[in-house]
Order: C-alpha cells, then structure tokens, then sequence
C-alpha cells in the first residue's frame, strides 16, 4: 500500500505539475502578452538532479501522475534527461506526460518517447493561420500541426489538444475543432479563459462558457458524455453520439468550478509548491531541500503544505486577487 498525501479536506492528492522553465517561444495574449520578465539567475532553478529528488519523494507519498509543463518545457536543455529519470519512478509513477506547444516536438518526439515519456498535450488555440498568429503571437500553425504529427507517429498517444477560448478570438472554431478531433481521433479540450494572464485584461466577457462551447459542437455534433467516471480529471468528457472517433474534454474552471475533486499540486521551476493555480502564497520546497533538510524532514514539510491547500479558487467572488505569477510561472 502506498503512502497517500491528503489534505484538510480529505483530498487525495495524486497528480503533481512540474515546471521545468518560466521561458516560452510563444507569446499568448491570455498568458505572457508582453514577453518574460528578465530571466532569473540559474541557481534559483532547480536543477534535474533536484527535480529527480523530489519527484522520488513525491512518488513515494502517493503522486502518481507528473506532468512536465513550462513556460514551454522543451525550452529547457536536454529534457530528455529528465524524462529517463523521472521514468525510473514506474511503476509506481504510473503516469509521465508533457504539455506543450508543439514547436520544438518535429524531430524530438520519438526522443522523447524512447525516454520515457508516456503521453503529450499539445497546446494549439487556432487552426486559421491569421488567428493562430494573433493569439500566441507567432507565426508558427504548420510547424505546430506538423509537431502534432510528429507525437501521433511517435506514439505518444492518447494525444491531447489544448485550446484556450476566448471572445471574439475562436469561439467561431469550436465546431471546426470537433472536426479536427473526430478526423484525427485526438482527445480535443476546450479550456475558458482564467485570470492567469501576465497582462491582467482578463475579463469575465471575454470567457466562452463550457456550455455554450458544448451547445455550439452539439448544434453540428451531438455529443454524449463518456462513461468514464471523471474523478479528479479537469475536464468533462464527451464521445460523439454517431460513434466517430475522437472526444470532446470541457475544462471548465470559472463557470464550472470543480475544485471540490482537485488532486493536484504544482512546483515552479524555481521550486516553489503552490497547492492551487490562484493560490496567493507559494511554499519553497527548495529552500527546505537546500538547506539539508533530511528525506523525513522534506516529507514533513510537503505533508503540511498539502494541509494547506485552499478549499477552492475565489474567481467567482467580489473579492477575488489575480496571483501576482502568471500561467506561464506557475505551470499550466
Ligand atoms: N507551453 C506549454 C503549452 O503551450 O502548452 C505549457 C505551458 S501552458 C502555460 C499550459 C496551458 O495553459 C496551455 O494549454 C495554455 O493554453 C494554458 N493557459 C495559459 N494561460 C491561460 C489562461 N489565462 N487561461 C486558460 N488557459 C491558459
């Protein structure tokens, strides 16, 4: 029986986002409009070795899913070398996986899957060239696509996609992305706009509900929800009811808060734990494990942070506070 970290709420907590970078190629205008801050100085990241540390540690108090993400994590050096390590954590890890934007993946992903990684989730808001451009700020859609290919060949499969939708940007795409989906068969996720965004231009105006983006694909698709249990998954999923391949997945944060089954925690690349997206207080597990902390006393410490976890996000309330690090810092 392994370990099982909970928290004040009796929640398992299962699933751990690792940040490898703050860096990213794109510039999303719902996530890092206005470019990276001045980089930070090497030694506050933690290195792989430290990186490898802690996940064994995480994995031994009942993690079992990681998943590599950024900044854009194919930024940082030679990540395969974290892969291979992270994976001698299976079987217990049962779960390896990486969200990404796709660009470096053309040439990599079987590297990536020879290393051990299980499964990817390519970030891709637009399949128009004009809009893709406009919300990510680069003009990249055919390496993207060709990066979706190139994790489908490798195997790394089930592939995810990620589209982020927002007002007057793509919610005209939803249905053309169901299409994607079912002529692809990929899982296709539609996650509403947070107020992550380094800008702070966030508004509730600019969110296309998961209900509308559900009414929408059901007006050309109709979508039965899967039998899946959801669990402590972010998104609700649907199947298509004329039994084409593919799925829909609804990410739906701010309408449809689904904190109450949350098992996740993050580190940032600079190591810090946040126990929710809009938390407004980090904890440094790296100070702890750079200050010779003992393995007991890391697991003391990761133990009564997880005991902190908020209940839930605020973003519905009057008095909610945006955290002052973005999405691109605190891994998406
Ligand atoms: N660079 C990688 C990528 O593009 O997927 C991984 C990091 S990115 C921060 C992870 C996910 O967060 C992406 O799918 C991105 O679209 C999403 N994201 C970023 N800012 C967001 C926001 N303000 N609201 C909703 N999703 C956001």
């Amino acid at each position: 029986m392994s370990a099982i970290l909970k928290d004040s709420y009796g929640r398992a907590i299962r699933d751990l986002r690792v940040s490898l970078t703050d860096r990213c190629n794109f510039r999303c205008f719902y996530c890092l409009p206005h470019g990276e801050p001045p980089i930070a100085p090497k030694e506050q990241m933690l290195s792989y070795e430290e990186i490898e540390y802690v996940c064994d540690i995480f994995v031994s108090l009942g993690i079992e899913k990681i998943r590599l993400t950024g900044g854009e994590p194919m930024m940082r050096r030679d990540i395969e070398t974290i892969i291979e390590k992270l994976s001698l954590l299976k079987p217990r890890l049962q779960d390896l996986a990486m969200t990404t934007n796709g660009y470096f993946l053309p040439g990599r992903a079987e590297g990536l899957k020879a290393a051990g990684l299980d499964r990817i989730t390519i970030s891709i808001d637009s399949l128009k060239r004009e809009v893709f451009q406009k919300m990510t700020g680069v003009d990249v859609i055919d390496r993207v696509l060709e990066g979706i290919n190139a994790a489908k060949e490798a195997g790394l499969v089930p592939i995810k996609i990620n589209a982020v939708v927002v007002r007057g940007h793509n919610e005209d795409e939803v249905v053309d992305f169901a299409a994607f989906a079912r002529e692809h068969a990929i899982s296709m996720r539609f996650i509403e706009y947070m107020p992550l965004d380094s800008g702070h231009d966030w508004s509730r105006e600019d969110v296309v509900t998961g209900r509308e983006i559900r009414e929408r694909i059901n007006e050309e698709f109709l979508l039965v929800p899967s039998k899946v249990r959801r669990g402590s998954e972010t998104s609700a999923r649907y199947r298509f009811a004329d039994g084409a391949p593919g799925e829909i997945g609804i990410i739906a944060p701010v309408s449809e808060p689904f904190c109450g089954a949350c098992s996740r925690i993050r580190l940032t690349a600079d190591g810090q734990i946040r126990t929710c997206l809009f938390s407004t207080v980090e904890h440094s597990l790296r100070d702890v494990v750079r200050n010779g902390s003992s393995r007991t006393e890391i697991v003391e410490y990761i133990e009564s942070v997880v005991l902190r976890k908020e209940p839930r996000h605020y973003i519905n309330d009057p008095e909610f506070v945006q955290p002052s690090r973005t999405m691109s810092f605190i891994g998406g």
